[in-house]
């Protein structure tokens, strides 16, 4: 299936799989692949490593403002896909740790962050043919976007495939936190000031909580199709 140049916009709750789904669509379709919540888990990490989060959970807004000019974040593609890299650190794996998870919404809740991502987000985006996931893609970044999808799925249903994922990555996980952290970042993403996690009114909803992948992406060509006029 041909499609034009456009912006497919891809928001929804966390472990929703989004992204693997983003992945896939943007393969199908030889689309770039943007993962926005990459880029908050980077500035996350970078706020942990110069020790801006102290322990008791309080993050230090003056000094990470002030170093985030120091921070080059962005996204190389191999076979494996695309992945983060801080300078020329490839920071793919840290950023998905529980460490980071725990702390990711508050940092990605602050204002200045949001902007140093909008920025980078919009530069790499130029020239369209893009897929990019998150919670605002749809409502803020790209409110043009020519397709808009918000992706749900059952509670029970998210924390298993986030569980799954970690056990698979080699990493410690615990069921009880995962549904905790979760939670936490549901509420936080969904209530914070600026640009909170909304469906958009233009958005295509999909609940994948008993769809299997190739369902899912039958499904968005059916969207596809059907927005465009496209046959086949
Ligand atoms: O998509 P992922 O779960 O990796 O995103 C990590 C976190 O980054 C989210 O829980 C949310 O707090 C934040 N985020 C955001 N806006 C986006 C993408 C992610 O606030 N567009």
């Amino acid at each position: 299936m041909k499609i034009p140049d456009i912006i497919i916009a891809i928001d929804g709750w966390s472990s929703t799989g989004k992204s693997s789904f983003a992945k896939q669509l943007a393969a199908r379709f030889g689309f770039l692949y943007l993962d926005s919540g990459a880029m908050y888990r980077g500035v996350t990490l970078f706020a942990q490593e110069r020790g801006f989060i102290g322990a008791a959970g309080v993050i230090d807004e003056p000094a990470l403002e002030a170093a985030l000019p120091e921070l080059e974040l962005h996204f190389e593609r191999d076979e494996n896909g695309t992945r983060l890299f801080s300078g020329s650190r490839c920071i793919e794996s840290e950023i998905r740790s529980m460490k980071v998870s725990s702390f990711v919404s508050p940092v990605s809740a602050i204002p200045f962050v949001r902007s140093w991502v909008d920025e980078r987000l919009h530069a790499f985006s130029k020239g369209g043919r893009v897929v990019m996931d998150g919670r605002d893609i749809g409502t803020t970044v790209f409110p043009n976007a020519e397709i808009k999808l918000f992706m749900t799925a059952s509670p029970e249903v998210r924390a298993q495939r986030r569980y799954d994922e970690l056990i698979m990555k080699g990493q410690k996980a615990d069921m009880e936190d995962v549904k905790r952290n979760l939670a936490e970042r549901d509420h936080i993403d969904s209530t914070r000031a600026v640009s909170p996690l909304r469906q958009a009114p233009d958005a295509f909803v999909l609940d994948n909580s008993n769809m299997t992948f190739e369902e899912e992406l039958v499904w968005v060509q059916g969207v596809i199709q059907g927005k465009f006029g496209i046959l086949q």
